[in-house]
């Protein structure tokens, strides 16, 4: 299967992506762990991105397409993936639905939808594995230990553009380049919404619903 996680910042995309790709035994990735990982191993490609994404602003488009479709390319993801943070503009949909267009397309885009105050509560608590990427939340799903990732037990840290202005930034770059994006898989038949305000298990279950 190839399913696509679509929703503002911090609508928990990131949470779900990892086991919804475990159940369908495929691979999952987020574009902005890709980024984040080409910045820690101060790359080209993030020193490329790197200015944008402290401003809260997407990197250019054939930066993204590219290092996106070069995932999409490697051998175990040629079954089926999870993809998390792409496409978030028009010409990443139409780029992704090229390339997909010989294997049949993508099969889902599922929508998380969450009010926007809740987006910036949840934001703001977040913590993320510098190890493994996983995400926790002070509030909503805190880790065991205080700072220490339950899955690989590295510190957690707070991201640079979970600061409230950089979050504010995010929110808005979103509505205006990503919003236009939904309706064009809308028009497609394949989206479907679930209600992403909710918790962490409800979620999971209205998930796997819409898969099935
Ligand atoms: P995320 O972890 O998904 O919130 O992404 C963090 C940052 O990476 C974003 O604020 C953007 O700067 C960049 N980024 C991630 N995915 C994309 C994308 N599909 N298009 C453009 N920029 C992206």
């Amino acid at each position: 299967m190839k399913i696509i996680l679509m929703g503002p910042p911090g609508s928990g995309k990131g949470t779900q992506a990892s086991h919804i790709a475990e159940m369908a035994g495929v691979y999952s990735v987020s574009s902005g762990d890709l980024f984040r990982d080409n910045l820690s191993r101060n790359t080209e490609l993030g020193q490329l991105a790197q200015s944008f994404m402290e401003k809260g602003e997407y990197v250019p488009d054939d930066v993204t397409i590219d290092m996106v479709m070069n995932w999409i390319e490697e051998p175990q993801h040629s079954d089926g993936f999870v993809i998390d943070g792409f496409p978030r503009t028009l010409a990443q949909a139409e780029a992704l639905d090229e390339k997909l267009s010989n294997t049949g397309g993508v099969d889902r885009v599922v929508f998380f939808d969450v009010p926007e105050d809740d987006l910036v509560q949840r934001l703001s608590g977040r913590m993320i594995c510098s190890s493994c990427q996983r995400p926790f939340h002070k509030m909503f799903s805190p880790p065991q230990r205080e700072n220490c990732c339950d899955y690989c037990g590295e510190a957690l840290y707070q991201r640079e553009d979970d600061k409230p202005d950089v979050v504010r930034n995010r929110l808005h770059v979103y509505i205006r380049e990503t919003e236009p994006v939904i309706d064009y898989f809308e028009k497609s038949g394949n989206l479907r919404r679930i209600d992403a305000s909710l918790g962490i298990s409800e979620v999971r279950e209205a998930l796997k619903e819409v898969l099935r």
